[in-house]
């Protein structure tokens, strides 16, 4: 991946930032645990609802349902398993309670992590799909939403390894519905990286943005957790090393000492909680405004 691709998207100005700084629109911190304090009836998690009230909710024909997906796979020292499907529930849950979509549970299991995105896929906590079972996964959830009768499907991934496999899980359950160019139910396929904008991105970045192929356990992932469970994150364990050498193959079996000795492809130096704060209420902001102007929300 090279550059952010958000040409027409709304993007920081100052008086986010301010916001953020602030902490005025800080949103729910722990989306993956209980309902909010307000009660079930307010929660935007399907597998909150019961099958009454999803019933109700398909049957208004307007129902939009997003799938966080990400893996389980090693992010260096200082951060967990878990990172790309804990930030990608939480970006799906604040886009959802600005929306009015409804969130499914995550994927937490994704495509192989390779070496020049991910570090490899031979180490240690890393657990992955073989391509076949991801596509299977996504093909079978995304045909039954639709068969069912939710209008449109928005996979919002956050690692980065998955893209294509979800789209192939995407294009083939609307191949087996006969869902054809024209129709009124879809699907929307993106990774929510692609959402951090050009101002968000000199704050967060002073000394250069070093390209999303090596953000992987480096200063978005750890800022981001920071913000949301900065009780995961470990930043007295975290070192400080070049980003991973750039090369332009892969190769396979891999050869481990191309990876970082960290795991992380580029050091988390800098990396904040209220960088976080910006790189959340952002992206989230703008992913809201985009998914609300395209599906009509
Ligand atoms: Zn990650
Ligand atoms: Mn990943």
């Amino acid at each position: 991946m090279t550059e952010p691709s958000t040409p027409d998207a709304p993007s920081a100005d100052s008086s986010s930032l301010g916001q953020a700084r602030t902490g005025a629109a800080r949103p729910d911190p722990a989306p993956t645990d209980a309902p909010s304090a307000d009660g079930p009836a307010r929660t935007v998690r399907l597998a909150t609802m019961t099958a009454r009230e999803y019933e109700e909710w398909v049957g208004g024909g307007s129902a939009v349902a997003i799938l966080p997906t990400g893996a389980f796979e090693q992010h260096g020292p200082h951060l967990p398993l878990g990172t790309d499907a804990i930030l990608s529930t939480a970006v799906a849950t604040a886009v959802a309670e600005q929306t009015g979509a409804k969130v499914l549970e995550p994927f937490t299991l994704g495509y192989k992590s390779q070496q020049r995105s991910g570090g490899g896929n031979h180490l240690p906590g890393t657990l992955s799909l073989d391509a076949d079972a991801l596509i299977a996964q996504a093909r079978q959830l995304i045909r039954g939403l639709l068969a069912q009768g939710v209008r449109h499907v928005v996979v919002l991934n956050g690692h980065y390894e998955n893209t294509q496999f979800l789209y192939e899980g995407a294009d083939l359950a609307l191949r087996d519905l006969g869902l054809a160019p024209g129709a009124e139910q879809s699907v929307i396929l993106l990774s929510y990286w692609d959402y951090v904008s050009a101002p968000t991105l000199e704050v967060v970045y002073p000394d250069g943005f070093p390209g999303w192929d090596v953000e992987h356990g480096g200063v978005l992932e750890t800022a981001l957790l920071l913000h949301l469970r900065p009780e995961l994150v470990h930043m007295d364990r975290a070192v400080s090393h070049p980003p991973a050498a750039p090369y332009r193959f892969d190769r396979l079996p891999v050869v481990p000492g191309r990876t970082p000795e960290t795991g992380c492809l580029s050091a988390p130096d800098g990396a904040s909680a209220e960088k976080g704060e910006l790189l959340f209420t952002q992206t989230v902001a703008d992913l809201a405004a985009e998914l609300r102007t395209e599906l009509g929300l």
